[in-house]
């Protein structure tokens, strides 16, 4: 997948054709949508979370799931940390793992402690979310009770010694700030305020690089880990919601300009061997840039990013092996396959490419960053190992040729904190408003509301895909109403792909990549059916490979072969090796397989006996295969 880079002089050429000139140019009809004055929006509105309701399926199951585990933690032992880290009487078991307060991690070996409490804020974040999803009042009190628990704990005091306050911090702005806005907790306003003046003193005068921290005194490795360059996401959204402006303030000091963002504006990649899910993360805080104070410039710097990240992602949507941004274009990525189990950091990953996907779709309404959205949620994310009782998280996924889903070693990580938040984005992720209607962007089980023309719409969407190839919607709706309604045709959406209504397939052409819009005046109980036509294809990546030479040990040959990996890939899904499969495969006999009756799995001829290929999502925990080392053609 590719999308278009451009520079400043594009933007300045009249009439550019970007999506993103699209977005600039419709500045106006924001103030029709009802966002604030001075706000800027693109074409597309993201609903509130209250308005999508998941019915039963894998997302669903997910949310209930996590929002279950999280619903069970005690109180007293999510607090401990920042009681311990004040002086306060602290109560309760540890958490253990990255959240336990055990301030000598370093000479225990582990990674056990050296974060206390860093994911407190998206655990509280998580639940908000829940409560303003399913109104849940048992979840209102938990999110009470922990930001009344947590508001003694925010001074100063907690971050002595304590190794990164940047990457805590952030997290915590971001819990009470979803507190406050979802959750209906007003205290949280407040304690929004006195968690950034705890944090302030403890952070630098603007954002720090990782190298930029090396060249800096600091007395162990990890006080150079801090990502203070993703604060300003979720400072300029404590901006939009409370209004004041010392987090405007906050959020501009920390947006990392000099190095990542005004580079990125003129399409100058300095991504390579940095952190993959924080610079994924600070493209989101550009983001919010642009939105907050209609910043061009951080709007390029943000779609040249994600254009760059894309040019170096997995057939699965995943990106940066080892937790590393690769060059583009080169065959790092392939050669990867062989050295690095790591291959994507999974629920943080996808968290951070929902966000970015969902900011970019709605500044330029462009359905590619629907697609790749849906990859990353069936490849990656909807497949990940449930949060246990005791901490054990899903943490990498691994595309090596030969890929086992683990828990990570330590309990309670960084991905502890994302799933909880992204399985409640999911439904906000699925529909988005506009204008003159509705878009739907996922073709996920669910129900949306939302106003037309002051009138109460519903429409449910039944679906079992992508494991079938269609869906079904029905609008429930009081009086008739003129609206269109913009389904995303995915990119790889075959010449059979139809939309009917009410049983007749609709005219004109559908061009898959973008959104075909159905406008007419709609009645209760009218059906929309997609019917999607989902050709296998292989998606490859090369790597060249020198040739040791037979005379001269120790010394190559200067002529190189290529090794081709080929993913097999249906609509969004790859399809994966698992049992007993051979060194090579034929691209043939992959683009031959068959599907095992049933239909969520692939049977694949090879020369002995036949190779099962199931999605991520279908997979336990037997060995699979992302890539094939594809045989040569003779
Ligand atoms: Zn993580």
């Amino acid at each position: 997948m590719s999308f278009r880079s451009f520079t400043r002089r594009d933007v300045l050429k009249s009439g550019a054709a970007a999506s993103v000139g699209l977005a600039l140019g419709r500045r106006a009809s924001a103030e029709a949508l009802g966002n604030a004055p001075g706000k800027t929006e693109g074409p597309l509105k993201q609903l509130e979370y209250g308005q999508v309701t998941l019915l039963a399926g894998p997302m669903r199951q997910q949310f209930d799931q996590t929002h279950a585990r999280f619903m069970g933690l005690d109180n007293d032992m999510l607090l401990k940390p920042f009681r311990q880290g004040v002086g306060m009487a602290a109560p309760g078991d540890d958490m253990g793992g990255w959240y336990s307060n055990s301030r000598f991690w370093v000479t225990n070996g582990g990674s056990d402690g050296f974060v206390p409490g860093h994911s407190f804020g998206q655990y509280l974040s998580g639940l908000s979310r829940a409560f303003a999803i399913t109104g849940d009042a048992a979840t209102k009190v938990k999110v009470e009770q922990l930001v009344t628990g947590l508001q003694p704990t925010l001074l100063s005091k907690f971050y002595d010694g304590y190794h990164l306050p940047g990457y805590t911090f952030d997290k915590i702005c971001c819990g009470l700030s979803d507190a406050y806005a979802l959750g209906g907790v007003k205290s949280a306003g407040p304690a929004l305020n006195e968690a950034l003046a705890a944090a302030l003193p403890h952070l630098p005068e603007k954002a720090l690089s990782r190298p930029e921290q090396r060249a800096r005194p600091h007395k162990i490795d990890a006080d150079t880990w801090d990502e203070t360059y993703t604060l300003p996401e979720n400072l300029f959204l404590a901006y939009q919601r409370t209004g004041k402006p010392e987090f405007r303030d906050a959020a501009q000091r920390f947006l990392e300009d000099d190095l990542l963002f005004n580079p990125l504006a003129e399409d100058i990649d300095v991504l390579p061997g940095e952190h993959a899910y924080s610079h994924v993360n600070a493209l989101c805080s550009a983001m919010q840039a642009y939105l907050s104070s209609g910043s061009e410039k951080h709007l390029r710097a943000a779609t040249n990013g994600f254009r760059i990240v894309q040019d170096q992602s997995f057939a699965t949507g995943g990106w940066g092996p080892g937790e590393t941004l690769l060059r583009p274009h080169t065959d790092d990525l392939a050669r990867s396959i062989f050295s690095e189990k790591n291959s994507f950091e999974t629920p943080c990953g996808a968290y951070a490419h929902f966000k970015i996907t969902r900011y970019l779709l709605r500044v330029t309404g462009d359905s590619r960053y629907g697609d790749s959205m849906e990859r990353v949620l069936y490849n990656t994310v909807l497949g990940v190992k449930p949060i246990l009782e005791d901490g054990s998280s899903f943490y990498y996924s691994d595309y090596t040729t030969s890929g086992r889903k683990t828990y990570h070693h330590d309990k309670w990580p960084c991905c502890s904190g994302t799933l909880p938040q992204l399985t409640a984005d999911y439904g906000i992720s699925s529909y988005f408003q506009s204008a003159d209607g509705l878009h739907v962007n996922l073709f996920v089980p669910s129900r949306v509301t939302w106003k037309q023309a002051g009138t109460q719409m519903t429409l449910v969407q039944e679906t079992q895909y992508p494991l079938r190839p269609t869906t079904k919607m029905t609008m429930k709706i009081a009086a008739e109403r003129e609206f269109s309604l913009s389904l995303r045709i995915p990119a790889w959406a075959g010449p059979g792909t139809r939309v009917l209504v009410n049983g007749k397939a609709v005219g004109g052409e559908l061009k898959p990549g973008t959104f075909h819009a159905v406008k007419r005046g709609w009645r209760d109980g009218d059906v929309v059916e997609m019917e999607f036509d989902m050709p296998l294809r292989l998606e490859t990546l090369s790597m060249n490979v020198s040739q040791p030479s037979p005379t001269e040990p120790g010394t190559f040959l200067t002529s190189q072969t290529t090794t081709q990996l080929g993913a097999l890939m249906s609509g969004p899904v790859v399809f994966m090796a698992t049992g007993a499969w051979p060194i090579e495969m034929r691209s043939q006999d992959l683009l031959g397989a068959k599907k095992v009756a049933g239909g969520d799995a692939y049977s694949v001829a090879t020369e002995r006996s036949p190779v099962t290929f199931r999605g991520f999502m279908g997979i336990g925990d037997e060995l699979y295969r992302t890539y094939q080392p594809l045989k040569a053609e003779e």
